[in-house]
């Protein structure tokens, strides 16, 4: 069974046990990989594995270990695992701001031999945090959101999508991600149009979880996608004004009021 692009290595894990009706610690435990930390399901729970842990699920998936690599992007591991000699895993908490998000289901399924199980994949990293499937029309912004959502009603984030012809630079989006974030918590600039969108989201997807965190929240940066992705452009064609910025990411505490 092969991981979708991106996919957390916990979601791998636990899709490739379920294949043969075993939980990822059973399948661990038959690869001989001596795992440690409490395992749990994606998204709240990543896996760290050993360069030997990954070659024997190399072996075992019949995936080249650098296919394998690519596809689950490992996040450094723990000093003490990532060279360890001997086959170990170990399962973190993840922290909210580096959780995976849903993946899309109908990518998950033609990727899945019998039984699909939610899959869980980490936003690109020069893109905005979402997850976007543009031939199947889902989204996901928030791994509150227990799966994707459908963005049919909302066809500019797909048209957004696809039109972006060269990916924004680090320091662009993250300045542009923090002033649209702004106006949309604090300044309600363009508040209709972001309204409609919120609107329509909420209304094509009643899973959306009403709580503890409102769909307002959990779905800002997909609604705020387009205009955060014409800033970026824009800020990287006039360099100059990010001349008097900060080296460091900015914050929203210190980003002056309009
Ligand atoms: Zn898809």
């Amino acid at each position: 069974m092969r991981p979708l692009p991106r996919e957390s290595a916990a979601s791998y894990l636990t899709r490739l046990a379920a294949a043969y009706h075993l939980s990822a610690a059973q399948l661990l435990d038959g690869l001989h990989i001596t795992a440690t930390g409490t395992p749990a399901a994606p998204p709240a729970t990543e896996i760290h594995l050993s360069n030997e842990a990954a070659r024997r699920l190399s072996d075992f998936t019949r995936i080249p270990p650098a296919h394998l690599a690519r596809a689950l992007p490992r996040r450094p591991p723990p000093a003490a695992i990532g060279t360890a000699h001997a086959a170990a895993a170990r399962w973190q908490p993840a922290p909210p701001a580096l959780q995976p998000l849903p993946a899309c289901t109908t990518c998950t399924i033609r990727r899945s031999p019998h039984q699909a199980h939610p899959a869980w994949v980490h936003p690109a990293p020069d893109l905005p945090r979402i997850m976007i499937c543009t031939r199947h029309q889902q989204a996901a912004s928030d791994p509150r959101h227990p799966t994707p959502l459908d963005i049919r009603p909302v066809p500019e984030l797909t048209r957004t999508h696809l039109g972006v012809r060269r990916r924004p630079t680090a320091t662009s989006l993250t300045w542009a991600s923090t002033i649209t974030t702004r106006w949309y918590d604090h300044h309600q600039h363009l508040h209709e149009r972001w309204h409609t969108r919120l609107s329509r989201l909420t209304t094509a997807n009643p899973h959306i979880p009403p709580g503890p965190a409102s769909p307002t929240l959990t779905c800002r940066n997909l609604i705020t996608y387009p205009e955060t992705l014409t800033l970026a452009a824009a800020l990287d064609h006039c360099p100059r004004a990010l001349t008097h910025a900060p080296s460091t990411a900015p914050s929203s505490t210190t980003w002056p009021t309009a």
